[in-house]
């Protein structure tokens, strides 16, 4: 659906906030600033006729807390290597599984004991201050990638993040606001938070809205399904296709099937994956795209629209457990109608290892659990799979 008016914009990202609110209305305004008035008038605007929106689940290059043993080789300008021809496309998308951010102490991990031996210049990280000591680092889950690392993720490719997840909020309001200006300035767009929880932006003529949902503090919450149809619909009215994101379900690699239920884990309602993705193609979502359990999860197309359950861990360094099922992951490249119908999905498997990093699998593992998981789960649902490619029946 298209816009009624420009002017009717600045108000949506007030639909979920509950705080906050001046800083949303400057983030909407601001988001606006790429949508030009003169292509109001959709129906004299030539548009393309298909889009290709490009997804893979968890991007965290590395962080250099609790210090920097826990930041990629060569400052992760290598991290993407491998995979740069395939995450081309009208929208490249990856949840964002940390916060951007050059400071912050975060309360999730006991302060880091002083290294006993003071190290040579040779293993000091100048750039991070901080000394980087031949110890083992600690296992810490919060994560903060360096301000420098946005530009990376932008030149790799992408260019919309998901920042609802379980750790937005790893360093505080300190991390939040850090991550929004850094995806600002290297023009990434992003949603997710209660402060800013759609977004609208245009390209080549097609106007895409995006919003995103986790269960986690300050960020748009999953389980409240109604709220989440308010902002879908706001959105519908006024963009050709609606990307939904969500971060939701039980992780690892017991948690590999949808289980059409609401999901409990670690004794926090995850959501219930399967309803809410209904839910929201039910009022004009044209593309649900979950992650969060760490593992692929199956596909399935509703009403001509493509969910991805979960794309699992696409770049995750460190901390990350990257064994088994959690080290492979999939690239879609959806092809869609301008209207966001489903024509067909490229699948490109990746895995990650502790020693390579991210590499293509040619043994297409990622593909390979996506159709298996797919026939466990959707086995009715209108896709085939057949050679690295999805289509519909
Ligand atoms: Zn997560």
């Amino acid at each position: 659906m298209r816009a009624l008016s420009i002017l009717s914009l600045g108000a949506l990202g007030l639909l979920a906030c509950d705080s906050g609110l001046s800083q949303t209305s400057a983030n909407s305004d601001m988001n606006l600033t790429t949508i030009s008035p003169n292509n109001d008038n959709s129906s004299q605007t030539t548009k393309k006729p298909l889009v290709n929106v490009v997804a893979v689940g968890d991007v965290m290059m590395g962080s250099n807390f609790p210090n920097v043993g826990f930041l990629p080789p060569n400052d992760g300008k290598d991290s993407f290597a491998h995979v740069l021809p395939y995450l081309k496309g009208d929208v490249v998308f990856g949840n964002l599984e940390g916060t951007i951010t050059d400071d912050g102490i975060s309360t999730k991990c006991p302060p880091e004991p002083k290294p006993t031996v003071t190290p040579p210049v040779s293993q000091t990280d100048k750039t991070d201050n901080v000394a980087k000591t031949s110890e083992k680092p600690r296992t810490c889950y919060a994560f903060r990638m360096p301000v420098r690392y946005a530009k990376t993720i932008k030149d790799a490719g992408f260019n919309v993040m998901s920042i609802a997840n379980n750790h937005v909020g790893d360093f505080g309001d300190v991390g939040r606001k850090s991550t929004m200006t850094a995806l600002d300035n290297v023009g990434i767009h992003y949603a997710g938070l209660l402060t800013k929880p759609t977004t609208i932006f245009e390209k080549d003529g097609i106007r895409y809205g995006f919003v995103a949902f986790a269960p986690n503090v300050g960020t748009v919450n999953i389980n409240d399904l109604d709220n989440a149809k308010k902002l879908v619909k706001a959105l519908d009215k006024k963009v050709d296709i609606v990307i939904v994101s969500f971060h939701g379900g039980a992780e690892g690699a017991e948690h590999v099937r949808v289980p059409k239920t609401t999901e409990i884990y670690l004794n926090e309602k995850r959501g219930d994956v399967y309803a809410f993705s209904h839910g929201v193609i039910d009022v004009g979502a044209d593309v649900v795209i979950g992650h969060g359990p760490h593992v692929t999860r199956g596909v399935e197309l509703y009403k001509n629209r493509f969910i991805a359950y979960s794309l699992g861990n696409f770049n995750t360094y460190g901390a990350f457990n990257v064994r088994g099922l959690n080290g492979i992951a999939p690239i879609l490249n959806l092809t869609l109608t301008n209207t966001g119908e489903f024509l067909t999905a490229d699948v490109t498997s990746t895995k990650q290892s502790k020693d390579k990093g991210l590499e293509l699998d040619p043994t297409h593992q990622a593909y390979n659990e996506l159709k298996r998981l797919t026939a466990l789960d959707f086995a009715d649902t209108d896709l085939v799979f057949n050679s690295q490619k999805i289509v519909k029946k």
